[in-house]
């Protein structure tokens, strides 16, 4: 992108990696497929209303698209052009809508490409109740965890060849050849790798962020009883990692029962573990108990879409995913093709994406005012179908009517 092009200014990485953020940063946003552009729309209109808000003529966002999907192909013959990924580094900071991906058919995912290619390596899900939204569940209201899902490794890799294909064949020669593995005939493979430093970098991550908020606990949750050295070294290394990196302020279960009676010292981080199938069930039984939770990629996905479905569904998930040098904010769910065009589905996820990435470029204010107009606008039972259909005496509003609610009452 040319600076031609560009009618704010860059944000810069400093010393520490921390951001260097002007008044007026060029931030990059990809549209998305199916409602995204529906959702998009709704979500640009709250932030750029929450920023001259909260910092009246002081700072404003300047928002380049970048092409990517559906709308990158049509105009390019390329779902993830080169130059697209070579703005959102530019950028830094960038937020996107969902990506369709065909199942099967040998199409890559954008989505776990961008991830992969620009070392976004942690996936951080909030997940938390806001009063009013219809639940399954008693009490969701105990639910208030943030989930540090690694992204960039696990059998979500894309190491993996199909059923008779000669990569496969070889490979089942080799096992059956050199280590006296018996594969089943006509075996597709996809290889599982978690390696240390990745490991460490995604639970570092979630030690600090427990740290900077004064939150009592980070746990490892993985299925290390079954696949030992991926799973099993994931809780491992975590654990090495928080004594190494963080004596002082961390401490395990067995200390804290022992050493404190089971109440966390201030400034401290209980460092636990939990195996993932007990995890969806405390999920469920004990949910205020877990505050961050960091874990391997494919448990992270299934963990963040079930806890989000406690306080409301996807409709309310916000997500980012974040590397060393770019960050990239989104919705946890995907493009709702059925719902594509029809200005109905629900654009919290993506809203909230927005106030997580506000948070991150350290303009708080601005995500505390749409943090309190969306809350009012719940209350007052102003609501897209999914939550209307759940909740007695609601206001049913389209998408881009329930943006411009919360514009109403931002706080
Ligand atoms: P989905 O999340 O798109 O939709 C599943 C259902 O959830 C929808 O039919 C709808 O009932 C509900 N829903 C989703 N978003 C909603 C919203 N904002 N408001 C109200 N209800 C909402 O999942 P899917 O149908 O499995 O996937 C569709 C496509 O999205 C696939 O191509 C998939 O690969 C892709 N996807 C992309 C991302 C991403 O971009 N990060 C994530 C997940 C899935």
């Amino acid at each position: 992108m040319t600076q031609h092009e560009n009618a704010g200014t860059w944000i810069t990485i400093g010393k520490n990696s921390t951001l260097d953020v002007p008044s007026d940063p060029t931030i990059g946003f990809i549209e998305g497929d199916g409602v995204g552009p529906d959702i998009w729309a709704a979500s640009r209109l709250v932030l750029d209303a929450a920023v001259a808000k909260a910092y009246p003529g002081r700072k404003k966002i300047h928002w380049v698209e970048l092409l990517a999907g559906e709308k990158a192909y049509r105009s390019t013959g390329e779902y993830l052009p080169e130059r697209t990924l070579q703005a959102l580094r530019q950028c830094v900071v960038a937020i996107k809508g969902p990506l369709t991906t065909p199942v099967g058919g040998g199409i890559r995912s954008v989505n776990v490409t961008l991830r992969q290619v620009l070392d976004l390596y942690a996936c951080i899900r909030p997940i938390r109740y806001y009063p009013g939204i219809p639940s399954p569940v008693k009490h969701p209201e105990k639910v208030n965890v943030v989930i540090f899902r690694e992204n960039t490794e696990d059998v979500y890799a894309g190491i993996e060849w199909p059923a008779g294909s000669a990569e496969a064949e070889k490979l089942t020669m080799i096992l059956q050849d050199q280590f006296g593995v018996a594969l089943p005939a006509e075996s597709g493979i996809g290889i599982k790798a978690m390696s240390r430093p990745g490991t460490e970098r995604l639970v570092r991550r979630a030690i600090q962020y427990a740290l900077a908020r004064g939150l009592p606990s980070v746990t490892l949750v993985h299925k290390g009883n079954i696949m030992k050295f991926t799973e099993g070294a994931f809780r491992e290394w975590g654990y090495k990692l928080a004594l190494a990196e963080f004596q002082e302020q961390t401490l395990t279960e067995v200390e804290l029962f022992e050493k404190y009676h089971g109440v966390v010292p201030t400034g401290q981080v209980v460092i636990k573990d939990r195996i993932a199938d007990n995890m969806f069930q405390q999920a469920l039984l004990r949910p205020e108990e877990y505050h961050v939770l960091a874990t391997p990629n494919l448990n992270g996905d299934y963990l963040s879409d079930a806890m989000a479905a406690q306080v409301g569904g996807l409709g309310m998930s916000p997500g980012a995913n974040i590397g060393d040098t770019c960050a990239v904010f989104e919705a946890t769910h995907g493009s709702a093709p059925k719902y594509a065009g029809m200005d109905k589905v629900n654009p919290s996820s993506l809203i909230l994406s927005g106030v997580m990435m506000l948070e991150h470029l350290g303009w708080t204010e601005a995500a505390e005012c749409i943090h309190s107009g969306l809350e009012r606008t719940i209350a007052e039972k102003i609501v897209t179908y999914d939550l209307a259909r759940q909740m007695g005496g609601a206001r049913e509003v389209r998408c881009s009517e329930f943006a411009r609610a919360i514009v109403e009452r931002l706080g």
